[in-house]
């Protein structure tokens, strides 16, 4: 039988309350298929620095490295981050840290609405289509946000001039671009919710020199997957496509910065953080040597401790996790049917609760939690 070792960093705020969910579901999947969990925990950010001096403990990154995987929390607390120099604050020192460590250069979210919940959704009813499904693959270590020089000048006058530099190589665009046409040919896992075979490849060619490469790059590498769909298009029509006609996208391939700009934006057709999970993966070929699973959203303070956080977004991070680190489809499809069928039957936390919505009964994180757990094991 197959051991998956899983460092559990819970982090902050309701990082403990959702990891917890995450940890249940986890377990009703070990009782259903045929692998084995050896979950260990580790404090990580502020747990970490109560715990041991230090966002990201010397034992906790020890413990990563001799897992198989991470599954992340969130980290950082808004009253108690600018008590400490930037540096040393939780999200850089951990998890900024831990993507440096792990090589960590391709960031998926996906994006996805059910259609019970398109109340959730800002975009009408006819927008939504059938419902929405996109997958965000945001090139996460290279680009305007590292590239070199990278500074503030006096150039006399009393004037300053600013410069950052957006650079990239055809081994990363390589790299990222073989990550997203892997993830866009999964389509024949029959996974649900999962991709129906069509890369949009996001750059600005018509004005900048990383685009012109960018679409070079991305066309060649597309040759490979003959399977796979590519469409090119510029970012800011993207941005505006997103609103106008987001069924029309299944994989998003975006640099750096697009990608963090146009991520956020689809986060927002999927009507509530709780519900959007992430995954940062090092790669090899488009083969994924490791993996750091996440909600996209953060620590939530004002709901922490409350039983009132969406654990959703962190059990489908989990999902994300077996399909990617593990390829195990058949327990990522039953998380991911579980987390349908819950919400199909009125299952709703706060923020996704609408007191309008006929048969809707407001749940906690821990109902919520429990609820699908016992769908994984009916399923
Ligand atoms: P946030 O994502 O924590 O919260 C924004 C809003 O979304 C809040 O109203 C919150 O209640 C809600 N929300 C978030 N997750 C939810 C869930 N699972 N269920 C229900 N509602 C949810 O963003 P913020 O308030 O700007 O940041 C709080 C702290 O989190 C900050 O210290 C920030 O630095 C940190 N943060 C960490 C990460 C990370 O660890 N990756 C990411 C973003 C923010």
């Amino acid at each position: 039988m197959k051991t998956y070792n899983i460092a559990a960093l819970a982090g902050d705020g309701i990082g403990p309350e959702v990891m917890r969910e995450a940890i249940k579901v986890l377990r009703a999947t070990e009782k259903k298929f045929d692998f084995k969990l050896e979950i260990a925990a580790a404090p990580v950010g502020w747990a970490g620095i109560d715990a041991a001096g230090k966002a990201l403990p010397d034992a906790t990154l020890a413990l990563c490295k001799k897992s198989d995987a991470i599954l992340f929390g969130s980290v950082g607390l808004p009253d108690r981050d600018p008590t400490i120099p930037k540096e040393e604050r939780p999200e850089r020192a951990a998890l900024l840290r831990l993507r440096k460590e792990f090589g960590l250069f391709a960031n998926l979210r996906p994006v996805v609405l059910q259609n019970e919940l398109a109340h959730t959704c800002p975009l009408t009813k006819e927008r939504q289509g059938n419902g929405i499904d996109i997958l965000v693959v945001r090139e996460l270590t290279g680009g305007m946000y590292f590239g070199q020089p990278k500074k503030t000048e006096d150039i006399g006058n009393g004037q300053q001039r600013a410069i950052d530099t957006m650079v990239y190589t055809t081994q990363e665009i390589e790299r990222i671009a073989h990550v997203a046409f892997k993830a866009a040919a999964l389509k024949d896992s029959k996974a649900p919710g999962i991709r129906t075979g069509k890369v949009t490849s996001i750059d600005k060619a018509n004005v900048l020199e990383n685009g012109v490469l960018w679409r070079e790059v991305v066309t060649r590498v597309g040759k490979d997957y003959p399977d796979v769909t590519l469409e090119h298009m510029f970012v800011d029509n993207a941005a505006m496509q997103l609103m106008l006609r987001p069924t029309q996208f299944d994989v998003m391939l975006c640099e750096n910065m697009f990608g963090d700009i146009l991520s956020d934006e689809a986060a927002a057709l999927g009507g509530s953080l709780g519900m959007l999970p992430s995954a940062s993966l090092g790669a090899t070929s488009g083969e994924i040597t490791f993996g750091l699973y996440e909600p996209a959203g953060g620590t939530a303070p004002d709901i922490a401790g409350k039983n009132l956080a969406n654990p959703i977004a962190q059990i489908l991070s989990a999902a994300m996790m077996l399909l990617h680190s593990f390829n195990d489809y058949r327990a990522h499809n039953a998380i991911f049917e579980a987390v349908q069928k819950v919400i199909k039957q009125g299952n709703r936390t706060g923020d996704i609760f609408s007191a309008g919505e006929s048969g809707a009964r407001k749940v906690g994180t821990c109902e919520m939690g429990d609820a699908i757990a016992a769908a994984v094991s009916n399923c």
